[in-house]
C-alpha cells in the first residue's frame, strides 16, 4: 500500500502535468471510485475545473482547483496514476478513470484492487475533513515533544499507535517497521511509555526513513509504479521490513516476524528488546 513517500513521489511526478491545466473531459469508468455519488455527475462537476495545485496530506493526494474546490484522491492498496500525451495511454483493463487536459496530456487512474477513492470537496469542507482523520505531517514541523504528546497516555502497542493516521499522518506497515528498527524500539512497547531519549530517537528515525524513501522515489512492491512507469528503489534499502529470518544488520541476530494488530511486523529481538 502506498505510504507517504510513494504518494509524495506520485505528487511530484503529476504536479507539473496537472498544475495550470483545465479538465476538458473526464471519464469515470468505475462507479465504486466515487460512490455513493453518480460517476457521470461527478465527472460533469469536474469538467471545466482548472488545477491550481497538487498537494498531499498523509497518504492523500489533493488536487486543488482555481474554483476553491478540491479532489481528494486516496490510492489505498493499488491505486496509481499514469500520464501520457493525448491519446497515447496504453489500453489497460484496470483503468478506472481518465482525465483529458487542455494542455495535450491525458491522466489515467489505474487500480487493480479497486479500493481507491475520489472525493470532491467544496471550499472550506476539505480542511475539517482532513483534520478529523489525520495527525501532523511527520516531515513538517513535527517535533519530538509533539510526537510525545500524540502518544501520551496511549496503551496501544507502539506499532499500532504509529499506524493510526490520527497519531501522525502518512506511515504504514513498511515505514513503521523501518523506523522502529532504526530507533531500537520494540513494536509491542506501550505507546505512552517512551522516555525522552526514546522519543527523540523515534522522531529522528521516522523523519530519516521517510526522507530517504522520498529521495529513492518510494518502495516498489507489487503494483506501485511512478506515473511514467518507472519504479522507486527504497525496497533495496530496507533494514527490517520483509526481512524476517535474515540477520540484523546491526547485531547479526535473525529478525523475527510477529503479528501486531493484524499486521505482519519484523524486528530484531536483540536490538529492539522490551525493557526488563
Ligand atoms: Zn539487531
Amino acid at each position: 500500500m502506498p505510504e507517504l513517500p510513494e504518494v509524495e513521489t506520485v505528487r511530484r511526478a503529476i504536479a507539473p502535468v496537472l498544475e495550470g491545466a483545465g479538465l476538458e473531459h473526464v471519464e469515470i469508468r468505475d462507479p465504486r471510485l466515487v460512490r455513493p455519488f453518480d460517476p457521470e455527475i461527478v465527472a460533469g462537476e469536474l469538467v471545466g475545473e482548472r488545477v491550481a495545485e497538487v498537494g498531499r496530506r498523509g497518504k492523500y493526494l489533493i488536487v486543488g482547483f482555481d474554483s476553491g474546490r478540491s479532489l481528494l484522491i486516496h490510492l489505498r492498496m493499488t491505486g496509481s496514476l499514469r500520464t501520457a500525451e493525448r491519446g497515447a495511454l496504453a489500453d489497460d483493463p484496470h483503468t478506472r478513470a481518465v482525465l483529458r487536459l487542455d494542455n495535450g496530456s491525458d491522466v489515467a487512474y489505474r487500480d487493480v484492487r479497486r479500493f481507491g477513492t475520489w472525493e470532491l470537496f467544496a471550499q472550506n469542507e476539505l480542511q475539517p475533513y482532513l483534520k478529523a482523520r489525520l495527525g501532523p505531517e511527520p516531515l513538517g514541523s513535527l517535533s519530538a515533544a509533539r510526537l510525545g504528546a500524540r502518544l501520551e497516555g496511549r496503551r496501544a502497542p507502539l506499532k499500532s499507535a504509529l499506524l493510526d493516521q490520527r497519531t501522525i499522518a502518512g506511515l504504514g506497515n513498511i515505514y513503521v517497521d523501518e523506523a522502529l528498527w532504526l530507533s531500537l524500539l520494540h513494536p509491542l512497547r506501550i505507546a505512552g511509555s517512551l522516555d525522552g531519549d526514546e522519543l527523540t530517537r523515534l522522531h529522528r528515525a521516522i523523519r530519516a526513513v521517510l526522507r530517504k524513501a522520498v529521495a529513492r522515489q518510494g518502495s516498489t512492491l507489487r503494483d506501485y509504479a511512478l506515473p511514467d512507469g518507472a519504479y522507486g528503489t527504497m525496497q533495496d534499502a530496507f533494514h527490517a521490513y520483509g526481512r524476517g529470518g535474515e540477520p540484523c544488520e546491526r547485531c547479526g541476530t535473525p529478525l523475527v516476524r510477529i503479528v501486531v494488530g493484524g499486521r505482519t511486523t519484523t524486528f530484531c529481538p536483540a536490538c529492539q528488546a522490551l525493557p526488563g
